[in-house]
Formats: structure tokens, sequence, C-alpha cells
């Protein structure tokens, strides 16, 4: 069963590690499969590794319902139940799981130092960053209201639930072509909404998508709202040609409503150090976990704009947590 963190406790931790600076060998950032899954090979390795958990705990598959695709779970579970599988496993080798968020970092110097909660100084060894990406949302109080009911950022993760079913994707970047493309092929339609009257994915992808017959383009639409009973989406209130001539209101009856207008790597406060993409991205040295910062690694959605899936994550996270246990043996030949 999935039991809900225990927020007094790390209220706890919290109060009695303010404003001090503490040495560690293995700092751990993120809290995801990826951090989970770094813990678990750090701390058998003896790396006695140190984690904050983030903003939220457990990461993006706290907000997904069923995961069905991650090896191990022939009858699916739910996100948070998998979190909470992945942290007992952590902890179970003695992963120091801490309630906390990064705030600021130096890697100019030998050791590493991150600040938690713009209060607590950690001086690490090593630095795993595992602090994921934020999928992006339109900003719309209905994603909020329709959480669980219908909304979801991952096609990969929650098509399958809409099988045979009307969907909407939103966004005409390359995310959301092959989101919607993959979505074609479980549901009986996909509307794309796209705001300009042009795709931004790639020209292979752009063309296969309004070339797939239960794909519906919906040039220069943009999404006022959306609808539903108990929670439960059942369509979406449209604008076309907003602001312009022949301004007119959409309504699309849809079940499930995918965003995919990009997401965002929690990255910022390490880039002043480290190299990231024009999107920020953590660039790694390909085929490792290395960072351009001896003795920083990264793995997950930070240094992943491609798979983004939990077993991607958990596999890097395992990179990460083997690099960082070689760096330092071999700092201390
Ligand atoms: P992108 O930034 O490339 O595209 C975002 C899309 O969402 C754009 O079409 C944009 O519209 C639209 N959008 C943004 N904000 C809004 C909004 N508020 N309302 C409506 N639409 C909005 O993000 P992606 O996630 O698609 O791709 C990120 C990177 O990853 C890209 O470099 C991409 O090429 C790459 N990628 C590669 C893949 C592959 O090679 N197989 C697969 C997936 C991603 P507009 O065009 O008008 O700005």
């Amino acid at each position: 069963m999935f039991k809900p963190l225990d927020i007094n406790k790390n209220e706890e931790n919290k109060s009695t590690q303010s404003t001090d600076v503490e040495k560690v060998k293995c700092l751990i950032i993120g809290s995801g499969p990826a951090g989970y899954t770094a813990a678990i090979y750090a701390a058998r390795a003896n790396l006695t590794p140190v984690m904050y958990e983030g903003l939220q705990p457990g990461g993006q598959l706290t907000t997904t319902t069923e995961v069905e695709n991650y090896p191990g779970y022939p009858e699916g579970v739910t996100g948070p139940v998998m979190m909470e599988d992945l942290k007992k496993q952590a902890e179970r080798f003695g992963t120091d799981i801490r309630w906390g968020m990064a705030t600021k970092s130096d890697f100019s110097g030998e050791t590493h130092k991150v600040w938690i909660d713009d209060e607590k100084l950690i001086e690490a060894e090593v630095v795993i960053i595992a602090t994921g990406a934020t999928a992006k949302y339109l900003g719309l109080e209905d994603e909020k209201k329709y959480a669980g009911g219908g909304v979801s950022a991952c096609a990969t993760c929650d098509g399958f639930f809409y099988r045979g079913k009307d969907v909407a994707v939103v966004g005409g970047g390359d995310t959301a072509t092959e989101e919607a493309m993959y979505l074609a092929g479980l549901c009986r339609k996909v509307y794309l909404i796209v705001r300009r009257d042009v795709l931004r994915a790639s020209k292979v992808m752009a063309e296969r998508t309004v070339n797939t017959p239960n794909i519906e383009v919906l040039w220069k639409h943009q999404t006022k709202g959306l609808f539903g009973d108990d929670g439960v989406v059942e369509g979406a209130n449209l604008v076309k040609n907003l602001g312009e001539d022949g301004e007119e209101d959409v309504q699309i009856k849809i079940d499930g409503f995918f965003l995919a207008i990009g997401h965002k790597p929690n990255s910022d406060i390490f880039a002043d150090y480290i190299d990231t993409d024009e999107v920020g991205y953590i660039n790694t040295i390909p085929g490792t976990s290395k960072t351009k910062v001896p003795g920083v690694f990264a793995c997950g959605d930070v240094q992943d704009s491609h798979y983004r899936q939990a077993v991607t994550a958990a596999g890097s996270g395992c990179m990460a947590a083997i690099d960082a246990e070689r760096y330092l043996s071999e700092k201390s030949a």
C-alpha cells in the first residue's frame, strides 16, 4: 500500500538542519526513478548517499495514475506506489532521504557546494543531479480541475487508457507530433491543436502527422478551457483565429487532453558551472553520466530530452552511481 509521506518527520529534519555546513561523500538531488536508482546503487557501494527529495517527492510519476510499462510490475502499478517502493528500496540500504530543495550550487572548488532551502550548505565529494524536468502546461485552471481525469502530459504513459476514444494533443513540435502519432495507433480520433498555421516539428514528422487519417490538425486553434462531469474531461472549448478576422469558438468532444508544448529541465541552479543545451538539458559526456565538472553527474530527465521514460531514467541513475563510485575510487587510489 502507498503510505503518504510523513510530513511531520520531514519538517523535524528541516528544522534541525538549518544554517549549518555538512560534509557528505555523495549528494543526490532529486527523487524520481533516476534519483532513487542512483541512491540504491550508491548506498550498496558504500557511498552513504544523502538525498534531497525536492519540491515534488517521487518526481513526475507521482502525478500519473497507472504505470504499465515499467518492467517488473506485470499487473501495473500506480506512480505513487512505485515511487514509494523505490524509496523504501533506497532506504533499505541506508540512503539518508531528506525533505528539502536545492536552491544554489557552487561547483568551482575541490568539493561541490549545494545549498538546501537557501540555508543549509552541503559540501559533497560527488553530486548526482537527478532533478528531472517539468512538463509545461498552458496555465488554465481546468488543467488542475481535470488533473487525473483526462489531462496528461505523457501520451506514452497514459495513452493506453484512451484506446478507441477521441483525444486531443496540444502543440506543434516533435513531441506533439510523436505523441499524436502514438495516440493515433490507439485512439479512434486524435485532434492536434496547433496555435499557428505551421508545425514546428521536423518535416518528416509533420508530413507523417498530417497524412495520418485519424489525426485532424486544428490549425490556428487555441484552448480556452475544458468541460466535463465529475472531474472527468468530456471536451475542450477552443478558439480559432484568435484576435483576427474570422475568430470563432470551436468545441470538440474528447476523453483525453494531452499537453505536448515542451518540458523545462530543472537545471537552472547548476547552469553557471555545467553545460546545457539551449533548452536547459544538461550535457553529459556521451555514453556516461559525467558532466564537464569532475565529480558532478547527471541522470534522468534533466539530461534526457529524447526518451523521458521512468525505465530509462532509472537506467541512467544506475550509470550515475557507478560513475560516481569509480570517480571516488580513482581519486583515492
Ligand atoms: P518544442 O519547443 O520544439 O515545441 C513546442 C510546441 O508547443 C511548439 O509547436 C509551440 O508552438 C507549442 N506551444 C508552446 N507553447 C504553447 C502554448 N502556450 N499554446 C499552444 N502551443 C504552444 O518542444 P518539443 O517538446 O516538441 O521538443 C523539444 C525538443 O526535443 C526539440 O528540439 C525537438 O526537436 C526534440 N524532440 C525530438 C524528438 C525526436 O527527434 N524524435 C522527439 C521529441 C522531441 P510554436 O511552434 O507556435 O512555438
